[in-house]
């Protein structure tokens, strides 16, 4: 297949942000796409090579992309450099650069979606001292048969820099329209998404078997399940107006979600995002399998950080001293865990999705044994709101964030965030009660102490639906010395010479930043905003909503991608609940 094909819907998507368009330019490609090579298409697409936990990486630094594009048109670098200065985006860029030297040029081999991928590929596996050279010449080479519409598209995925402004589930409709004729099959496809969490695979049992591959799509090791994701109350009574009978009260300890994945001796833990994160914690690998009595298991847990004298619970932030490159063995001895199951998904060749929640805690009380390391979640079933309270009194006092509530009856709904679960915390009792995960996307220049580094970073939320970065806040509060410098040294990586395309502020900001970093945030209040753009025009024509008096908590959450920040809808409906409180006051 012509990789032409694939660029020209790149580049049509990127003329529209209507969401029919988008999906009807995937539908066209898709059914123009043989099975053989969908799967490759479906990851092409997102600007990757395999599913997210697989963990390939093509990452090409610009300076090495620029050399090659300089050696496959004989364009100086530096005259490069300039054209990417000049237009700001480095895909751009190339297509200007191969605009020029395709007048010059008359012979050109197609390039095929097969070559693209192959060719990538074998650049994301190069590691060592001569990886840099080898990296060049595979892009150099194709670079020079390009079109600068492929090379404006090579380049972005190169570069990771491509963006296709959908998301996930909107490749889940094309896929379902170009193979099933219809919308009506999405939640088939969308199932096996949250089963497997691997695009390709389910482009391709769908574009080979149609719908009826997708029933038999199976939970299995080594492919993570989206996770299970709560809703927020402010209080055990509007728990139980969500849950009406008796339910299951745990404690929500404040650490880092891992999905466990083990076969006889092989383990594999994924993060919250579904990252690769076994090699982070080597103990957890080494002693669990003494503690699990099963062959095949999918667990969940919460890994929280541990005063191993007191057997107190350390705050999250003691847990990110594991997430470093080098020296882990030191790290697993200066910052020890206990692992906290609270669900089982698979056991022994068995999906346990669709049993109860009560049927799966069963399981995991039958799998897990206790020890010092490894936990089970303290549960209690709890029929009326004193009984909440007491036990989140309890929760709180052991050092725990609040409690999660979940309905007894409900099967694990894998990538939805539903009222079967429910989070309930302390703060959210007062102000605005929850926090918010904002995406960093600028910065202002400090003066005074903070001249030197930034004095403040503009936030945004994230809009899933049109794949955008509305800001909600400008934060300067909650900083200390230590975190202004850490934010100097994260951020440097990420900056921009341009602001991205997808953040939509009212605020100009010294230094734009690669959408990346997600952080916590607490404010006072929601308010209307002519400035900030979330939600604009939703509940106010002409203003968005902003947050009042944020500060930022200390926590920087590694673990979540921008995609996982707290989203548009979310602010919403803290918006409106808050809304909701001042009349009930008003009303006594
Ligand atoms: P979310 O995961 O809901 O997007 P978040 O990552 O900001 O949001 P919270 O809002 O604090 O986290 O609540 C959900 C998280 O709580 C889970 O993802 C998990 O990491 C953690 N957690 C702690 N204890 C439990 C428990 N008993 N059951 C489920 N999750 C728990």
């Amino acid at each position: 297949m012509k990789f032409s094909l694939v660029a020209d819907t790149l580049g049509y998507m990127e003329g529209t942000t209507k969401r029919l368009e988008l999906t009807q330019h995937l539908v066209d490609l898709f059914k123009i796409t043989s099975s053989e090579i969908i799967s490759k298409v479906a990851y092409l697409l997102q600007g990757k090579l395999r599913p997210e936990h697989e963990g390939v990486e093509i990452g090409v630094a610009e300076k090495i992309a620029i050399r090659a594009l300089s050696k496959s048109t004989g364009v100086p670098v530096l005259k490069i450099e300039h054209e990417y200065k000049k237009v700001g985006d480095f895909g751009q860029a190339t297509a200007n650069i191969l605009e020029q030297k395709t007048q010059t040029t008359f012979l050109k081999e197609d390039i095929t979606v097969e070559r693209v991928y192959d060719t990538l590929f074998k650049i994301a596996s190069l590691k060592g001292n001569r990886s840099q050279d080898m990296k060049m010449k595979y892009i150099s080479s194709l670079l020079n048969d390009a079109s600068p519409t492929e090379g404006r598209f090579i380049a972005k995925i190169i570069t990771a820099n491509l963006r296709l402004g959908v998301a996930d589930y909107t490749i889940l409709d094309a896929l379902s329209i170009a193979f099933t004729g219809s919308k009506e099959n999405r939640p088939l496809l969308e199932h096996a998404y949250n089963v497997c969490s691997d695009l390709g695979r389910v482009a391709e049992a769908v574009a080979k078997n149609g719908a009826s591959a997708l029933k038999s799509f199976q939970v299995s090791v080594f492919s993570p399940v989206r996770p299970m994701l709560a809703e927020r109350v402010k209080s055990a009574q509007e728990a139980h107006e969500k849950i009406e009978t008796e339910f299951a009260a745990e404690y929500k300890l404040d650490g880092e979600r891992v999905q466990l994945h083990m076969q006889k001796d092989k383990i594999i833990l994924y993060s919250r995002s579904l990252e690769n994160i076994t090699n982070y914690y080597p103990d957890i690998v080494e002693k669990i399998g003494k503690s699990i009595k099963a062959n095949e298991v999918i667990l969940e847990a919460e890994i929280v950080a541990i005063n191993e004298d007191t057997g107190e619970f350390l705050p999250f932030q003691e847990l990110m001293h594991r997430r470093r490159k080098y020296n882990i063995a030191k790290a697993v001895q200066d910052y020890p865990i206990t692992v906290n199951f609270f669900d089982v998904l698979f056991v022994d060749s068995k999906s346990c999705l669709d049993i109860s929640y009560k049927e799966r805690r069963h399981v995991l009380e039958n799998i897990v044994n206790d020890d010092s390391f490894v936990k089970i979640m303290p549960m209690m079933l709890v029929k009326t709101d004193d009984e909440v309270e007491d036990f989140l009194e309890n929760a709180i006092n052991s050092g725990c964030e609040g409690l999660m509530l979940k309905q007894l009856d409900s099967p694990y709904r894998a990538g939805a965030r539903a009222s079967n679960w429910l989070k309930l915390k302390r703060e959210y009792r007062n102000e605005l009660g929850d926090s918010l995960d904002l995406v960093v996307v600028g910065a202002f220049y400090g003066r005074g102490r903070r001249t030197g580094r930034y004095g403040a970073l503009l936030l945004s939320t994230y809009d899933e639906e049109a794949d955008r970065y509305p800001s909600v806040c400008k934060v300067g509060t909650g900083f200390t010395d230590e975190s202004l410098d850490q934010f100097y040294q994260i951020l440097s990586d990420k900056i921009r010479i341009k602001k991205d395309p997808r953040i939509d502020s009212g605020l100009e900001a010294d230094v734009w930043f690669e959408p990346e970093v997600v952080i916590e945030v607490v404010a006072s209040e929601i308010t209307l905003s002519p400035i900030h753009k979330v939600a604009l025009d939703k509940i106010r024509k002409g203003s968005g909503l902003a947050l009042r008096f944020p500060k930022f908590t200390g926590k920087i959450r590694f673990e979540k991608t921008p995609e996982n920040a707290t989203s548009v809808n979310e602010v919403i409906t803290m918006y409106n609940s808050q809304k909701k409180v001042v009349q009930d006051e008003k009303q006594f």
